[in-house]
């Protein structure tokens, strides 16, 4: 590669214009939904045993068998950077004994993951998740609080057109049965299966039922259902919880064919995503689901538990369209200050921190030269007033306040500039 002309990693992106910002609100936005139903935030490192992924997240999916990043440290230690964050929260639940807290024990999180994908549009090789889990109940509300969470945080940032996928994938009891069902039927198919889906057959039938190819879409229609094969307790808690979302108004679809990605899904399997032509070209804003049995494959007790994650980039992404429609933003700065000479590039700098300790948002251009120059600047901003401190302002100690709409100036001492200011914005 040239020198000077370095990019950064294929599906890796920098964030910045406003990116951070928007991060930093849904964070903030995430906070207060947490806080509310008593999730308590939660970092993990971004490197773990892989281990924990081969066995949590599935051996035989996608993210385990394609595309971990996965190496061998010089202690010798094989770690992986995270493909997703649940399995690392369920790590810590285990080390730092919180079997033991009041139940359930509810997290919450934020950070990037990392996945060895093909990049598409809202499909990063490193991407952020913001998360919530709760271990240690088992009942239905737990699976409609889960969902309800990301649900109204979505809402809360401006999607108007959600939808919600869910359906349930069963249990060690009937699962079982259902994978034989599946098996057999698809075995009679497997000439008309995408390469692919070919292989999954063996090794995990249930990925088959989520494959997008047209030939695989069309077999799927006749294959047998997991809906009619649930056992008694998996399906009284799949109606418990579809009698929650209504009564939350959570309008879902029942989609037969949701089995997600993760094999360590049982019964809850849920997508949220935006219903427009952008939405469907970026995938799932949201997903997540009931993971009965991951605590105790990760060494732990037998903990029921559930959760989700939701992709940060893509819903900036949905934000960022969204507002591209939008008029331009009111500004976000009422003043400006300028400066002329050395004596006033001190004074405005010295004022400039009085203003930031009063919490008044100003604007500078204390690096440049011309009054010209910062006044055209003021004037592009949009701002109401102007500061401006001259050579002998500096020397009398105080400035010029200038109304930009309609030119009118007016002199003040500088040790009354912010009062000045503070009564009027
Ligand atoms: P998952 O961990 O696969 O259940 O995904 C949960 C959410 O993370 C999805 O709904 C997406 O919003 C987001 N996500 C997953 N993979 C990617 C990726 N490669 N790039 C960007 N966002 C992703």
């Amino acid at each position: 590669m040239a020198k000077n002309n370095y990019q950064a990693p294929t599906g890796m992106h920098d964030l910045f214009q406003g990116e951070l910002d928007q991060m930093a609100r849904i964070e903030q936005m995430a906070k207060r939904v947490a806080d509310f139903y008593g999730f308590e935030k939660i970092a993990t490192p971004i490197l773990e045993f892989s281990e924990i992924f081969e066995k949590g997240t599935g051996a035989f999916t996608d993210i385990v068998e394609k595309e971990m990043y996965t190496f061998k440290t010089k202690g010798g230690d094989i770690l992986t950077l995270r493909p997703e964050i649940t399995p690392g929260v369920v790590r810590a639940y285990n080390q730092h004994g919180m079997q033991n807290l009041p139940k359930p024990v509810r997290f919450w999180y934020l950070g990037p993951c990392f996945r060895h994908e093909r990049p598409q549009a809202g499909r990063y090789r490193q991407f952020n998740q913001l998360g919530f889990e709760s271990l240690g109940a088992e009942h239905p509300i737990i699976d409609a609080i889960t969902i309800l969470v990301f649900y109204s945080l979505l809402k809360s940032l401006g999607f108007k057109k959600l939808a919600v996928q869910i359906n349930c994938i069963g249990d060690s009891q009937c699962r079982g049965g259902f994978k034989k069902a599946l098996s057999s039927y698809l075995r009679s198919k497997t000439s008309s299966l995408c390469v692919q889906c070919r292989v999954r057959q063996k090794k995990n039938p249930l990925r088959v039922l989520d494959c997008k190819e047209e030939k695989c879409e069309a077999i799927k229609k006749n294959a047998p259902q997991i809906l009619d094969h649930l056992c008694k307790d998996c399906s009284d808690h799949f109606k418990g919880l579809l009698e929650f979302l209504e009564e939350l108004e959570i309008p879902y679809n029942v989609n037969p064919y949701l089995v997600r990605g993760l094999d360590y899904y049982t019964r809850t399997v849920f997508e949220i995503s935006e219903d427009t032509e952008d939405g469907k070209a970026q995938g799932s804003l949201a997903g997540g689901g009931r993971y009965d049995g991951l605590v105790k494959l990760l060494g732990g007790k037998d903990t029921p538990a559930c959760g989700g994650a939701m992709g940060i980039e893509r819903v900036i992404n949905l934000i960022k369209a969204r507002t591209k429609e939008q008029p331009p933003k009111e500004p976000t700065c009422e003043v400006y200050l300028t400066q002329v000479g050395e004596l006033a590039k001190r004074k405005a700098l010295k004022l400039f921190e009085q203003l930031r300790q009063a919490n008044i948002k100003v604007a500078e251009g204390l690096h440049k030269e011309s009054l010209s120059a910062q006044l055209k600047q003021a004037d592009k901003m949009k701002v109401k007033y102007s500061i401006i401190i001259g050579q002998k302002e500096a020397l009398d100690k105080q400035v010029i306040i200038r109304e930009m709409k309609n030119g009118r100036q007016k002199i003040v001492d500088m040790d009354k500039v912010v009062r000045e200011l503070k009564g009027k914005i």
